[in-house]
């Protein structure tokens, strides 16, 4: 790049106690637009240092916000809603600028990231808590919610619009205030997002927005003063935060890695089976948490699917996100290309057919492009299988059974989403009863629950117990307090509590 581009390009700020905020002294990242391999902005890599200012306007700002009446905070959420409303376009071509995926998607994304918002307005009656009358004569209880106190959540790059917005609508709507640690990645979008947030004008240090990377992680992990932390990412680091935050006596929520199976019976319908595989697997380039990786057919499903899907995946474009008609996007750096390259030598190593090869897309293409891939005839036990590849890959496995395809998929370590096609309610009843796995697809691809429900998955997938959005927001983001209550003028009894009921 000329140093005349190079000097154009913006140094992302962070966002504490209501203000943008150069950060001084800190060390600088490119963000890559992966399509093009150019450098787009650039990143600060806040310190300890920083992330404290953040944290310490959002423990000051704490007392006022969760005064704040909870139908004005909803109201400030209906605002948001408006405010990103109108902008979906432009925060979408930020979300493919840095991130990748077509423009499509990215749209899409912003509906789901808008749809939080939806449905954290509905705090008042969410956050309601219970009473019940003359628990002893003349007494009562309840179980009100109250805010948890400064939340702070942790961001991986493959969402950079939606997966924020798992936590902070819901993390203010409850009373809490925020800190927001983006993927270094693609940190652009929610500098975007923060601009709406930021005319909102709630008050100072509700929300904040630290760039950086592990340092900053870190720091919210061993932070005295942030009481809960949700944090989306791969399934190593999830372990650490979960780790390290629940030592620290943290409330913790900690969403890792995935590999997701797709069971074809031999009854499924074929043509909206393989559009939900191919949108599955080569959607956002395969970099979706609930990407489905791993297509079990069972019995003959193989032949009356795989070549269908075969000729329909060699139809796709592979091109930048922004291009009218591309189809799959590039991933998200060179580097990722090459370990997802990587994956599929050592798979046709060990055996594997490589039934469509998307190792060079061709054309002038300069970024990180890998194209769709499939591989059939992967054994049960190869490396592919039970292993992340986290891009446009698909691997088939043949089993004979529905029960030996629900086998194949309990036996992976992770169980965040699987899918099922087929017409037969038996087999589905069976299938959604005995899978291992948090999300479940009945002919749907990508099974991602609407912001209305929880969102997550089992064993490796999920530490924590509680998942994302949905009525488990409102409980991650609030502690219940339970209220035993008398009063003697109006002439109640007042005998012990204990021996009278
Ligand atoms: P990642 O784990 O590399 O990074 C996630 C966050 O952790 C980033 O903000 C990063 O700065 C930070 N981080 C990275 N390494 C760290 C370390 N050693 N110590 C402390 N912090 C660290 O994940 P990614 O590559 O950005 O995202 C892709 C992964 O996220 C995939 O594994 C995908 O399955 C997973 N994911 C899971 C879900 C889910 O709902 N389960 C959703 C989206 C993505």
């Amino acid at each position: 790049m000329s140093v005349a581009a190079e000097q154009k390009t913006k140094t992302l700020k962070n966002y504490v106690g209501g203000s943008w905020v150069d950060v001084t002294g800190a060390e600088l990242h490119d963000v890559i637009n992966p399509a093009t391999g150019a450098a787009i902005a650039r990143v600060p890599f806040s310190t300890a240092a920083n992330l404290d200012d953040a944290v310490q306007a959002a423990k000051a700002a704490l007392p006022a916000w969760r005064g704040v009446s909870t139908i004005a905070r909803a109201r400030k959420l209906f605002e948001l809603r408006e405010k990103l409303e109108a902008r979906k376009d432009e925060i979408a071509r930020c979300v493919v600028t840095e991130m990748g995926k077509t423009f499509p998607d990215a749209r899409a994304e912003v509906g789901r990231m808008i749809e939080m918002v939806e449905a954290a307005t509905a705090i008042p009656t969410t956050m309601q808590g219970r009473i019940l009358e003359d628990v002893a004569r003349g007494v009562d209880a309840e179980t009100i919610r109250q805010p948890v106190g400064v939340c702070a959540a942790i961001a991986p790059f493959n969402f950079p619009a939606m997966v924020p917005f798992w936590f902070l609508p819901f993390a203010i709507a409850c009373g809490n205030t925020f800190v927001l640690k983006p993927s270094e990645q693609v940190p652009m979008t929610q500098a975007l997002v923060f601009e709406s947030i930021d005319e909102l004008g709630l008050p100072d240090g509700v929300v904040n927005l630290v760039n950086g990377g592990r340092e900053v992680v870190e720091g919210i992990l061993d932070h005295p003063d942030i009481d809960a932390i949700s944090f989306v990412g791969s399934a190593p680091v999830a372990q650490i935060v979960y780790e390290r935050a629940a030592q620290a006596g943290k409330r913790v929520q900690a969403l890792g890695g995935a590999k997701n199976h797709m069971v074809i019976c031999p009854d499924a319908v074929v043509e909206p089976t393989v559009n939900g595989l191919i949108g599955s697997g080569f959607g956002a380039a395969g970099q979706r948490c609930m990407a489905g990786s791993v297509i079990v057919t069972v019995g003959e499903a193989h032949d009356r699917v795989i070549p269908t899907l075969v000729a329909e995946t060699e139809k796709l474009k592979v091109g930048p996100g922004l291009e009218e008609g591309t189809d799959v996007g590039p991933v998200i750096s060179c580097d990722a290309r090459d370990r997802i390259a990587g994956w599929v030598q050592r798979a046709i190593d060990d055996g594997a057919e490589l039934v469509v090869d998307g190792r060079d897309p061709g054309g002038d293409l300069e970024g990180a492009f890998i194209g769709p891939t499939i591989l059939d005839k992967v054994g049960r036990d190869d490396a592919i299988i039970s292993e992340e590849v986290f891009g446009p890959v698909l691997t088939v496995i043949n089993v004979d059974t529905l029960e030996e395809a629900i086998e194949v998929v309990n036996a992976s370590r992770f169980g965040n989403g699987v899918s099922i096609f087929t017409e037969s309610a038996s087999a589905v009843r069976k299938f959604r009863h005995d899978v291992e796995v948090g999300m479940v697809g009945v002919n749907i691809g990508v099974a991602a629950p609407v912001a209305f429900f929880p969102f997550s998955g089992w064993k490796a997938s999920f530490l924590g117990d509680l998942h994302a959005h949905g009525p488990d927001a409102v409980e991650f983001f609030t502690r219940k307090k339970t209220i035993t209550s008398r009063y003697f003028s109006g002439g109640h009894d007042s005998g012990s509590y204990f021996v009278e009921r």
